[in-house]
């Protein structure tokens, strides 16, 4: 009976998986806001390095991993990969299940996978700072342990909500030497201007988002890097989705279900694309689950047409499965997925049928996450429980129709960080909440960019 399934360095993947080069329908061009025309690459310029922007509308199917990246994965890469048996055993499940582990990193997630390239080639164009957003604090004290790495400045917007929740999180940005302001701060335009209309926002990742490209766009030795959402970012998480295919081979098992939680698509898109790259090459039928917050119901609920990235409106607009880009979820603790849209790549995904959505509703998901830590003890992210609470409603099915299915999911990160979280949940104060059809009617509404007929 084999618990965990480990590769050694030497098995840290060579190349990231592009699915775009695999996808029947490509993604839908960005558009520029005003004049709606699609935008080509250097549109991107101001904000990122060319080597990314180029990985960003890239169609080739592998691309090469630098060796110094390779090198500063090997730190923690390649994670390890485990057979739940105790989680089997206590949902009394045929299923068997499986979970990759993102939590060894130095900053307990798989946000380091993207980090570590995105400084690498900042680095490599004589980058000297580069800002940033963070929503649970995953993001930004991934980027700074990156960006201390490879001798580069980093600032970061920390969604208000987050930096009084986690005030850990920034200290330990500040041990990487990061700069950390509460978002919405009095340091840029669009956050005084947010603070006039509403000084006691909780403020949101689409708030911090602004106020960090608003600093890289006004100082020229300065870059943006965002944590999830983009295809380069995807395509940087595909390490974890890659070894975990040698993993479940020592196993001997495949998945018919891969499951991940999902804030804008990255830490899924890392486990599921490699094996929707085996359904698209060797015809095989895994199913893709991704996971999210029913206060925040993009993929279920949302609408697929064109809107911004960043609530501010600064950013081009994109094809994806939105709730509006000033809707402000309730302040649930899952701050990684209080993001109102969904990735371009994983939205076209959903809308051609190729990948699934589920959501849970917030006492659900800490059912599941305590669950899973009596089990098989590892403490899972809030933002993890999400797919936890998935991989029970499958384990579930699995036990109705008597079949032992496989089950893999991605524990993305550890909740070592988010006892407030676990605190609240054990004092009765997270309550069940879901978003009416009203409030998300309203928040469409008010959009005006163009639909996708
Ligand atoms: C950031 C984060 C998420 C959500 O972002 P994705 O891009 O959807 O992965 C989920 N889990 C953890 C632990 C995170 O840090």
């Amino acid at each position: 009976m084999q618990r965990k399934f480990m590769l050694s360095d030497q098995d840290i993947p060579e190349k990231w998986y592009n699915i775009i080069a695999d996808m029947p329908n490509k993604p839908l061009p960005p558009l520029h806001p005003g004049t709606l025309e699609p935008i080509g690459p250097e549109a991107l310029a101001p904000l990122f390095p060319m080597e990314l922007i180029k990985q960003e509308v890239s169609t080739e199917k592998w691309i090469e991993i630098p060796d110094e990246v390779r090198h500063l994965y090997s730190l923690w890469r390649p994670t390890p990969l485990y057979r739940a048996y105790n989680f089997e055993r206590m949902l009394d499940t045929p299923a068997k299940i499986y979970y990759k582990y993102e939590g060894t990193s130095p900053s307990g997630s798989h946000k380091p996978n993207t980090a570590v390239p995105q400084a690498y080639y900042n680095k490599q164009e004589g980058i000297k700072k580069i800002t940033t957003e963070t929503g649970a604090g995953q993001w930004g004290s991934a980027l700074s342990f990156a960006c201390n790495h490879f001798g580069i400045e980093c600032e970061v917007f920390m969604v208000k909500l987050s930096y009084e929740h986690k005030p850990y999180r920034k200290v330990m940005m500040n041990t990487w030497g990061a700069t950390v302001h509460a978002s919405p701060s009095t340091t840029t335009e669009i956050g005084k201007k947010i603070l006039a209309e509403d000084p006691h926002t909780t403020g949101s990742l689409g708030i911090a988002i602004s106020e960090a490209v608003e600093r890289a766009a006004t100082n020229d030795d300065t870059k943006y890097a965002l944590g999830s959402v983009l295809n380069h970012v995807k395509l940087h998480q595909t390490v974890i989705g890659l070894e975990a295919i040698r993993q479940m081979e020592m196993a001997g098992d495949m998945p018919d279900v891969v499951i991940a939680p999902f804030g804008g698509g990255s830490n899924f898109s890392g486990l599921a694309l490699p094996f929707l790259r085996l359904n698209f090459d060797e015809g095989r039928n895994i199913r893709c689950i991704a996971s999210e917050p029913s206060s925040c119901p993009k993929l279920t609920r949302g609408q697929f047409r064109y809107d911004f990235g960043d609530t501010g409106g600064m950013t081009p607009l994109l094809p994806m499965y939105t709730l509006g880009h000033d809707f402000v979820p309730a302040p649930i603790h899952a701050g990684g997925l209080r993001y109102h849209g969904a990735g371009v790549i994983v939205s076209q995904l959903l809308r051609d049928k190729l990948i699934e959505a589920r959501a849970h509703d917030n006492v659900e998901v800490f059912e599941a996450g305590v669950q899973f830590a009596r089990a098989e003890g590892i403490i899972p992210a809030p933002e993890a429980t999400h797919g936890i609470a998935t991989v029970i409603a499958e384990a579930e099915r699995c036990k109705r129709e008597g079949r032992s299915e496989v089950i893999l999911f991605n524990l993305c990160g550890h909740g070592n960080f988010d006892m407030k979280a676990y605190q609240d949940y054990f004092d009765g104060k997270i309550v069940r909440h879901e978003v009416t059809e009203a409030e998300i009617k309203a928040s469409l509404a008010r959009l005006q960019t163009p639909t996708i007929p």
